[in-house]
Formats: structure tokens, C-alpha cells, sequence
């Protein structure tokens, strides 16, 4: 192979120090291990004051914090929910687990996340909620949303998966509607294995979601349940793990900046490519490395992609559009479209070197 002397660079990879391994060590050692047990308290009220909300709560994963969401904000059949056709398909799923009809509309060019005047458009008397995504770190305009759900009575739910410590105007995502969710997957930004949070303001919704999570179990009686609750728990090992880096976030963050500053000084300059947004008043955090190869097709862009893995260099395409996956509705979503077929996400884990990230980009513009 070419160029042996580099290691692989893996696209994703968790920072684990010795914080991590303690607490992970003493949650085991305290034979706390399942949901019960002190981190899980420590990690969500750690995490509602991080996103400076009232309430936070832990779950199995991110998809079924949505779920879990969307259940209790009593989501069914009979209703619409608007998602961008640009996401990771759990968005969407979540919706569906509900039986409710999934409504997927185009993104904003310039943030990659939803476009307030594709979900105008789309709100129809059976609308119900809105869930836009923060997508790759960029957060969607909360400010419009919450105008058009405030004027047609629909609820927000944020899934802010990929976008832990994501700001709009120095406010943290995940307080700006509804409820928001987390992922904790081990790529994320934070990672607690597997694992989900769902952040909060309202106390009714909180306590409901808390009650659905633990099989809708009467406080009062023990064993009696008064409807069909679910097992959405997270382990006190999982929220060891967690805990140990939401006390790091901090660092983290600070590291995908200089992750990005690298990337930006190299390639920006460069004709054709456009990178992850930056724009005045948000605050992205640069969950994944993203590169729109402006001129490129699907299939040059997947070319790029196996010529970057010769050289040792993983790499990931854009999300498909959801609206093209054979469980979903075809829609028109000429943004998402095009934009889905020529992007890559490149590396930009936290142990990630400058020097690796200057390998990556001249081997992308020698190939380019
Ligand atoms: C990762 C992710 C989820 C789901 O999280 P899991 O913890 O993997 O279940 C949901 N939405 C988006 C946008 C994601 O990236």
C-alpha cells in the first residue's frame, strides 16, 4: 500500500482518559449497576446545567429519547410530524414508531438544517410537532421555527444528537423548544457507549416522560401500570462514562474548533469545496469535519472517497435523503438532494494531530 508509514485514521474515534476509566471503575466496584445509582442523578443534573435547562433526563439512546418525547407530548396516529429530509434516518423512525405520518421538507443551503419557509409550506391542520436537527454541529434557526410553531400551535422537539454545547445567540440548544434530545453513541460528541438525554423546561412533560420511561409505573403502587409504558433506562455504568466527559465537554469542544481551524486554513482556499458553515450569532460545534465537493457527482464523490481509504484515510457521505429510503414518501427536496450526493465527512476525533489533518488535506487535493 501507499504511503505505509501512515496509520489508518479512523473517522471517529472516543477520547477516553483516566476520569473515564475511574468512574467507570467505581460505578462497577459499587454493584450499582444498572439504572439505578448515583451517576445517573450526577449526569443528568450535570447536563441540565450545561444546556441551562430545569430538567434533564437519561435514556437507553438517542432515538428513543425522541421516541420517548414524542410519546409523551401524546404524538399518534392521527397526526403529521414535520422532519428535514436531511438527517440521520433515527429522525425520522422515531415519528414512525408513533404511527404518526412523516412529513419530510428541504434544508436551508447554508446550515444544512431545516428551511423555515419549506416547514410554512408543509403545516397542515394535522401538523403536530416539528423536529428540526442540528446537523453536524450547525444549529438550526430556532428563532423562525419557533415563530411558525407558536403561530400554528405545534410543538418543537430539538434533536440536537450531533450538537452537544451548540449555541444560538449564547443559548444552548436543547432549551430552545419543547424538549431536546441527545445521543451519547460512541461517535458523538460525548459518548457515554450508548446512551440519550432528553432536556426539558416543562415539569409536566418531564415527569411524564420519566414515567414512560419506567414502564409506567404507578409511584403509588408498585407494579401497577395504568398504560403501555416502555424500558427506555440508562445504566449507572453508562452514566459514568458519561459524566466523565460532559466534566470535559468543555476541553472537547475547544478541540473541535482548533480541529476545524486546521481543516479551514488548508482547504478553504481551494475552488469547488465548501465546508462546514460558520456564521455570525451561532455557535457550531463542529461534531464531524463536513466537505461539499461543489462540482462533484455521486459517483466522483464516492471515487474520492475509495481513493482516500487507499491512502489510509477513512471518510464518510453525506446522510441519503430520508424521502428516498423505500419506507418513506418521495418528495421533492431539491437542496437535499443535491447536496446529500457530493459531501464527505472527514476526521476529527479529539486525539486527531495537525499534522494527520495536513495529510488529509493535501491527499484530498492531490486526488481533487
Ligand atoms: C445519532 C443520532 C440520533 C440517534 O442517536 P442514537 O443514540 O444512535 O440512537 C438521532 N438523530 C441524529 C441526528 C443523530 O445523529
Amino acid at each position: 500500500m501507499k504511503n505505509s508509514k501512515i496509520d489508518y485514521i479512523p473517522i471517529s474515534q472516543p477520547s477516553i482518559t483516566q476520569k473515564e476509566i475511574d468512574y467507570v471503575t467505581d460505578a462497577v466496584k459499587s454493584g450499582w449497576v444498572s439504572s439505578l445509582g448515583t451517576y445517573v442523578d450526577k449526569f443528568e443534573k450535570m447536563f441540565s446545567e450545561y444546556c441551562d435547562t430545569k430538567y434533564a433526563l437519561t435514556t437507553a439512546n438517542g432515538t428513543v429519547a425522541l421516541h420517548l418525547a414524542l410519546a409523551a407530548l401524546g404524538i399518534n396516529q392521527k397526526d403529521e410530524v414535520i422532519v428535514p429530509d436531511f438527517t440521520f434516518v433515527a429522525t425520522a423512525n422515531a415519528v414512525k414508531y408513533l404511527g404518526a405520518k412523516v412529513i419530510t421538507v428541504d434544508i436551508d443551503e447554508e446550515t444544512y438544517c431545516i428551511s423555515p419557509k419549506a416547514i410554512e409550506k408543509a403545516i397542515t391542520l394535522k401538523t403536530k410537532a416539528i423536529v428540526p436537527v442540528h446537523l453536524y454541529g450547525q444549529p438550526a434557526n430556532m428563532d423562525e421555527i419557533n415563530t411558525i410553531a407558536r403561530n400554528n400551535n405545534i410543538f418543537v422537539i430539538e434533536d440536537a444528537a450531533e450538537a452537544h454545547g451548540a449555541e444560538i445567540n449564547g443559548r444552548k440548544v436543547g432549551g430552545l423548544g419543547e424538549a431536546g434530545i441527545f445521543s451519547f453513541y460512541g461517535n458523538k460528541i460525548i459518548t457515554s457507549g450508548e446512551g440519550g438525554m432528553i432536556t426539558t423546561n416543562n415539569h409536566i412533560l418531564y415527569e411524564k416522560m420519566k414515567y414512560l420511561r419506567d414502564q409506567a409505573m404507578s409511584p403509588e403502587k408498585r407494579y401497577w401500570h395504568t398504560e403501555i409504558g416502555f424500558n427506555y433506562r440508562m445504566t449507572n455504568l453508562q452514566a459514568a462514562l458519561g459524566l466523565a466527559q460532559l466534566e470535559r465537554i468543555d476541553n472537547i469542544l475547544e478541540k473541535k474548533v482548533e480541529i476545524f481551524s486546521w481543516y479551514h486554513n488548508n482547504l478553504n482556499n481551494i475552488k469547488g469545496i465548501k465546508l462546514n458553515p460558520k456564521l455570525a450569532n451561532y455557535r457550531n460545534v463542529y461534531w464531524v469535519i463536513c466537505i461539499e465537493l461543489l462540482d462533484f457527482s455521486e459517483n466522483q464523490r464516492d471515487n474520492i472517497m475509495e481513493k482516500l481509504k487507499e491512502h489510509n484515510i477513512d471518510s464518510r457521505p453525506y446522510f441519503y435523503p430520508i424521502s428516498e429510503m423505500p419506507m418513506y414518501s418521495r418528495v421533492n427536496t431539491p437542496v437535499t438532494q443535491l447536496i446529500s450526493r457530493r459531501g464527505i465527512n472527514l476526521p476529527s476525533y479529539y486525539d486527531i494531530t495537525q499534522d494527520q489533518v495536513l495529510y488529509i488535506c493535501d491527499t484530498l487535493k492531490k486526488l481533487l
